[in-house]
């Protein structure tokens, strides 16, 4: 996912592993937000755990197949 900084406009990437690494992260804390810091300004842009959790790539896609 890119999040966009809201001081400079810069797209800042973030990686699967990141958005993995910041869920986890969060659930031990009990935070809301995930801090991703814009490599341009250097301002810090605050992603949501909901948002996190939209974005997050499933580790199990379980599909119930019907077999019979
Ligand atoms: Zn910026």
């Amino acid at each position: 996912m890119q999040i966009r900084c809201y001081r400079c406009g810069w797209s800042i990437p973030i990686s699967n592993d990141e958005i993995r690494f910041a869920l986890e992260a969060l659930r031990e804390s009990g935070g809301k937000h995930h801090n991703v810091r814009c490599p341009r300004c250097r301002h810090t842009s605050k992603v949501s755990l909901k948002q996190l959790e939209k974005v997050a790539p499933r580790p199990q896609e379980e599909q119930s197949e019907e077999e019979e």
